[in-house]
């Protein structure tokens, strides 16, 4: 399945959040055969309303403990708080930092102490330059590892769930060394046009794309109307991945 691209533009994939042990491992096993190696998956779910579904929690750490080292993948993880570092430690080997959390610097700082990849993520109304500036925080402890997400931002127009915002992509490559993922799943909030979107954010100069699949979406615990099928992923990687141009 892989080529160049698939090599160079490295994409992370998996579910929103872990549901349970059975569909991390289908899921994984599907990704598995795309070549994916690095699984994204939330145990702890920030949500905008407290009533909906918050995550697995510890439970959902052990769940991604067990597919890890059966499976031999890389997992990136929301850590929300510093206390859940140790027990994040064992299972995750990208330690991503929410929208939402990009300004909690006393969690940034506690992130620059250890030597693990930081995914960090734009906040929803944060400028391009407060973006980078955060990222200052990680680096100041002495962690260098450092992935930075656009994720989209809030904006006036509801086609999108969030605007994404390409040229933060190319602002970030000029002016930075970080590498840049472009979560298309959450900038879009849908999926119909995420092969267009994806291409476009690899013109801009992304070096990784995140997307979100779930066996079945439409009775997933979170995000239904974002993530993708396993036919929809399929098409998503042929069209970004392995089409080729001419
Ligand atoms: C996520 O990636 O699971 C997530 C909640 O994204 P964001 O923090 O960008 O909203
Ligand atoms: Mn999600």
């Amino acid at each position: 399945m892989k080529d160049s691209l698939a090599e160079n533009i490295f994409c992370m994939a998996g579910p929103c959040a872990i549901e349970n042990y059975s569909m991390m491992e289908r899921i994984t096993k599907f990704l598995l055969s795309y070549g994916i190696t690095v699984i994204r998956a939330g145990a702890f779910k920030p949500r905008t309303a407290c009533s909906s579904f918050q995550g697995l929690g510890l439970q959902g750490l052990e769940i991604l403990k067990q597919i890890k080292v059966k499976y031999d993948i890389r997992i990136v993880s929301e850590i929300v708080d510093a206390k859940y570092l140790d027990s994040m430690l064992q299972c995750v080997d990208i330690l991503q930092v929410g929208a939402r959390n990009m300004y909690n610097y006393e969690l940034l700082k506690e992130l620059g102490k250890v030597q693990v990849p930081v995914l960090l993520k734009r906040g929803l109304c944060a400028t391009v330059r407060e973006f980078i500036a955060a990222a200052e925080y990680i680096l100041a402890g002495g962690n260098e590892n450092i992935l930075l997400c656009e994720r989209g931002v809030r904006s006036f127009d509801n086609c999108t769930r969030n605007l994404l915002d390409i040229s933060c992509v190319a602002i970030i490559k000029k002016e930075t060394r970080y590498p840049v993922i472009v979560d298309i799943s959450h900038s879009l909030g849908r999926k119909d046009i995420a092969p267009q979107v994806a291409k476009a954010a690899i013109a801009a100069g992304a070096d990784g794309i995140m997307i979100e699949v779930h066996e079945h979406p439409k009775t997933a615990l979170s995000d239904k109307e974002q993530q993708m099928d396993f036919e929809e992923f399929d098409n998503f990687y042929r069209q970004v991945y392995l089409e080729k141009k001419n």
